[in-house]
């Protein structure tokens, strides 16, 4: 399968669509690399307009950018609980909450009878933030969403698929952050 060229390059277990979309915004924070996609205007605007998130042909504003990076880590926040990890503290979420009241989405009916949701014109990020919340709201319908989760690895927190059989996976990759986070609690108990 080939990759929309928005998926990270080192993207081992991606979802399905569109929750690709959602997972790959959450990717855009790296802690592995310490690199952060959305700190940088140029950066941020190629990414955003290639994942169809960005419909301005300048760079986002810094605003903007706090705005999109606060609403990724409200994502992130619910994705560790999808991974067994600790429920949101109040206010993690907040962002998302007020990016849904914030959009306008405006129901659209095709010549051929396909309905669709768009976004009142608005900010330039308007558009894309009914794209995500859109995808989150199908993900949990179809139940793919709890598949979503992000890596137990506390220095890590990717954002992963987990196709397994028992849904338990907990680690962006077991070999790195899985074995890490085990040897660290081994030698926790052994002191
Ligand atoms: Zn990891």
């Amino acid at each position: 399968m080939t990759m929309p060229p928005w998926v990270p390059g080192q993207e081992t277990k991606p979802a399905p669509m569109p929750l690709l979309l959602v997972q790959s915004f959450v990717n855009t924070w790296d802690g592995d690399h310490r690199s952060d996609v959305l700190l940088d205007p140029p950066a941020a605007r190629d990414w955003l307009t290639a994942a169809g998130l960005w419909d301005a042909g300048r760079a986002p504003e810094p605003a903007e950018l706090d705005l999109a990076r606060r609403v990724r880590e409200s994502i992130r926040a619910i994705l560790v609980v999808n991974g067994g990890g600790t429920s949101p503290a109040p206010g993690d979420v907040h962002a998302l909450q007020a990016a849904a009241c914030t959009v306008r989405p405006v129901l659209q009916v095709g010549p051929d009878g396909q309905v669709s949701v768009a976004a009142e014109p608005g900010g330039p990020l308007d558009a894309g933030l009914v794209t995500l919340l859109l995808a989150i709201r199908d993900a949990q319908r179809d139940g793919t969403w709890q598949r979503l989760k992000a890596c137990g690895n506390p220095d890590c927190q990717w954002a992963f698929y987990d196709r397994s059989h028992s849904r338990a996976g907990a680690w962006c990759d077991m070999a790195t952050c899985g074995n890490r986070i085990k040897n660290r609690r081994l030698r926790q108990r052994q002191h």
